[in-house]
């Protein structure tokens, strides 16, 4: 071979093997497709040991264990493994026996760390079980992988400089199971979340702000929906935290009160008629319309619909939230809550608004805690969209589980690959 040179060095360079371990073959096997890099240790390896159990620097080679293999990156399009019996060394002085951990393996003990950050790079892009496919690998091989890295680098997460708070409950499947998710609305990251959506979740989270080096009593703004479990959550594990509604879910009862008030209308004998399919026209913002539903809603304009009057009272009360100062937006929702309630006598149709009213004036204060704390819930808002975007990765595997793990990996901003 001139100028040339054998695999095995190839090899032993490119893996960065150090001195310590050393490929001593390489095969290809034509009926698997597939490289095999074979490795062992060479007696550089023992010097620089460390025995695990009393850290004495005086380790000897004892054996070995079977054969195994470590899945590694493609080489020219075709799988390849690195094989090897690893050595056990046993300590002089306290006499253990150990297996020692090769330098090469990932968090899986199936795969080395560089096809560990080639699958978390495919899984960042695209669901696991696809990412499974392109690699060739089980979904739970994938999955167990990502749990170790994802648990491993949640465990080094800082909290301690969390203090402006938000929660939102997800919904993992169909009607049940939900998480509530809680995140660092500065940092705009997901810290931590937990099956539930009752007072006991704010529980689960003070514990895992404590576990990671933050403090509940250094949480002095918390932004949550309206939900008296949520507010009770708050109030008792979280006492120096100023509650505020997001706007998120402040607007979006007064959409669910027009569409209350639609459907009662739509039962109607006479106005009935002209409701049908105009569930997304009332929704929906009038900007976001389109054509054919602005023309829609210009002819139903002509019909003094109920529906038509909630839907001018949800604008109005969406508008508020454009005023610049609290005291403002105060006085705008008063206005609003008189207007509403003046034009609802009770048992009429407009009822649901006038329910709306109520919670109003009821949350006032925290509602206000939108322009007070100068909070910007911009990161609560967008937190449906980052929910789907997860529910799609973890596509499947809708445990408790799953979910909370790729929540980690999606919106954590944690450091990953882990070792
Ligand atoms: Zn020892």
């Amino acid at each position: 071979m001139v100028g040339g040179m054998i695999p095995e060095k190839v090899f032993q360079q490119i893996l960065i093997l150090g001195d310590a371990w050393e490929v001593f073959a390489t095969d290809y096997d034509e009926n698997q497709r597939k490289v095999f890099i074979r490795v062992r240790e060479t007696p550089r390896l023992w010097p620089a040991a460390h025995c695990p159990k009393c850290n004495a620097q005086s380790v000897a080679g004892y054996d070995h264990v079977p054969e195994r293999q470590w899945r590694h990156l493609n080489v020219c399009q075709l799988e390849s493994a690195i094989v090897c019996a690893l050595p056990r060394g046993r300590c002089r002085e306290c006499q253990a026996v150990f297996q020692v951990k090769p330098p090469w393996e990932g968090r899986s003990k199936h795969f080395t760390q560089e096809f560990e950050g080639f699958a978390l790079l495919l899984a960042r892009e695209m669901p696991v079980s696809k990412a499974g496919e392109i690699l060739g690998e089980t979904d739970q091989r994938l999955w167990r992988m990502l749990f170790a890295h994802i648990q491993a680098a949640h465990a080094q997460l800082s909290m301690e400089e969390v203090v402006w708070g938000g929660a939102d409950e997800m919904n993992c499947k169909k009607g049940h199971h939900y998480l509530t998710v809680f995140v660092d609305l500065l940092a705009k990251r997901v810290l931590f979340a937990t099956a539930g959506k009752d007072a006991t979740t704010w529980e689960a989270f003070a514990t895992a702000l404590l576990a990671h080096n933050g403090h509940p009593k250094a949480v002095t703004q918390a932004a949550i929906d309206m939900s008296p479990a949520y507010r009770k959550g708050v109030a008792e594990h979280f006492g120096n935290a100023t509650v505020s509604f997001d706007k998120f879910h402040v607007v979006g009862q007064v959409v669910e009160a027009v569409d209350e008030v639609r459907r009662a209308e739509r039962t109607q004998p006479e106005r009935g008629k002209l409701l049908e399919k105009a569930r997304w026209l009332f929704r929906k913002n009038p900007e976001n319309w389109t054509a054919k539903e602005g023309t829609r809603w210009e002819e139903l304009a002509k019909e003094n619909l109920t529906t038509g009057l909630a839907y001018q009272m949800r604008l109005v009360f969406q508008d508020i939230y454009l005023v610049g100062s609290a005291k403002l937006a105060r006085e705008r929702f008063q206005t609003w809550c008189d207007w509403v309630e003046q034009a609802v006598a009770p048992g009429q149709l407009l009822e649901p608004m006038r329910k709306r009213a109520r919670m109003v004036r009821e949350h006032l204060e925290g509602i206000l805690g939108h322009w007070k704390a100068g909070l910007t819930t911009a990161y609560l808002e967008g937190l449906n969209s980052l929910f789907s975007a997860t529910k799609r990765k973890a596509r499947g595997y809708r445990s408790t589980e799953h979910m909370i793990a790729m929540l980690y990996f999606v919106a954590g901003k944690l450091s990953i690959p882990c070792y």
